[in-house]
């Protein structure tokens, strides 16, 4: 017998229809124990539109782990999409797509000043593609979803 998979939210959502820079908040997760964990799609393209360079959306995976972790609580991972126009993100508890953006847009203000001597975990050693990074593309699509939020 064929085995029936189960379907991604992600993959029922109207990617026609979505807009750039957004915040979804894709859904809260109740754990066994009582815990809660939300997932967001940070959305820095409009899908079908373009996409990120894989330098750029590499260093902007390293510098946001580091930068929303500093700016939100309790962030477990950000990942970048497949598709390249943007991050998953998950977090313990219900938090507030509200709270995720302030955080965001905190975090990419400071990616525009990041030094790349600051960018962490890219020696061969710490990351599993070190040559493939762009710090110069990673400030243009930050620069480019907070100016989509009229936060530049
Ligand atoms: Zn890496």
């Amino acid at each position: 017998m064929e085995q029936t998979h189960k379907k991604p939210e992600s993959f029922t959502v109207d990617h026609i229809s979505m807009q750039a820079p957004q915040v979804r908040k894709v859904g809260v997760y109740d754990g066994k124990h009582g815990d809660k964990i939300s997932k967001f799609d940070l959305r820095f393209v409009k899908p079908n539109t373009g996409a990120i360079p894989t330098g750029g959306i590499h260093t902007l995976e390293h510098l946001l782990a580091t930068y929303m972790k500093t700016y939100l609580d309790g962030v477990i991972d950000i990942s970048p999409m497949g598709c390249r126009t943007g991050f998953y993100m998950s977090v313990w508890g219900n938090v507030p797509s509200g709270e995720v953006q302030r955080a965001l847009i905190r975090s990419l203000h400071e990616v525009l000043n990041t030094a790349w001597e600051d960018v962490p975990g890219i020696s061969a050693r710490e990351c599993g593609n070190y040559r493939d990074h762009s710090l110069f593309a990673a400030k243009e699509y930050a620069r480019l979803v907070l100016e989509g939020y009229g936060e530049l």
